[in-house]
């Protein structure tokens, strides 16, 4: 992925290295190659570091996490272990900056002309673009879950008509059990959980707002749902 190889040397000073193979690249274990010990103890070698580092800010990261057990690398950390070029500084500076600010505000990267488009509604995942809908002349929407040119009915908080959107699972892992008025003694669970867009990054004190989100969901899925989406509460 990198244009240029980097390698560690044993005159690289401050770093933990050894002969071990690299965690985040399966293929990379030539005992002969020095590799850098991380702070959360996962090996690596600069070049997969960087990779994995670039991708988290692709995708809006504002800080670096091991892929394999996440914890979060410092960026000194990064810069020093993944050998960062000058250039790629000052990229991934920028980058931070840029997600950090865009975390800040809800703004999500249009796929169709990459500048940043903040959500209005927040309970529908169908967002115009005014840039692209500007440049074409036609009305450019994307879907604020997958990032992909919307596809479906407007006015869904759910997912759009593209295969494969679906809401983060391990955004909602940590996700609270919510009692469904609509199902008598029943809890949601699993792919009813997946309705919920932003449940995962919702407080504790929106979780009633939540609740009632979640009723609606549910009264609207009433023909759709099967007995397995639904777990009972005994
Ligand atoms: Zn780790
Ligand atoms: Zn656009
Ligand atoms: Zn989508």
């Amino acid at each position: 992925m990198s244009e240029t190889m980097k390698k560690f040397t044993p005159r690289d000073k401050g770093i933990k290295l050894v002969s071990k193979p690299n965690d985040f690249d399966v293929f990379d274990d030539d005992p002969d190659v020095l590799r850098a010990v991380l702070s959360c103890g996962h090996i690596t070698d600069p070049n997969s570091l960087t990779d994995c580092c670039k991708t988290q800010l692709d995708y809006g990261q504002t800080e670096f996490k091991c892929p394999v057990c996440e914890e979060t690398w410092p960026y000194d950390e990064v810069r020093k272990l993944a050998k960062l070029t000058l250039e790629e500084q000052l990229s991934f500076e920028e980058k931070l900056g840029t997600n950090t600010v865009k975390n800040l505000f809800d703004f999500r990267v249009c796929p169709g002309c990459s500048t940043f488009v903040e959500r209005l509604d927040v309970s529908n995942l169908c967002v115009e673009c005014p840039v692209c809908t500007e440049k074409t002349g036609n009305s450019y929407e994307f879907c604020w879950n997958c990032l992909r040119e919307w596809k479906g009915s407007q006015n869904r908080a759910e997912r759009c008509g593209n295969v494969g959107c679906t809401i983060d699972k391990k955004l909602l892992k940590d996700c609270p059990m919510i009692s469904l008025t609509y199902f008598e003694n029943k809890k949601v669970s699993g792919s009813l959980q997946l309705l919920l867009s932003d449940c995962a990054r919702n407080t504790d004190e929106e979780n009633t707002a939540l609740a009632g989100k979640v009723s609606a969901e549910s009264e609207r899925q009433q023909g759709s749902l099967k007995q397995a989406d639904v777990v009972s509460n005994v």
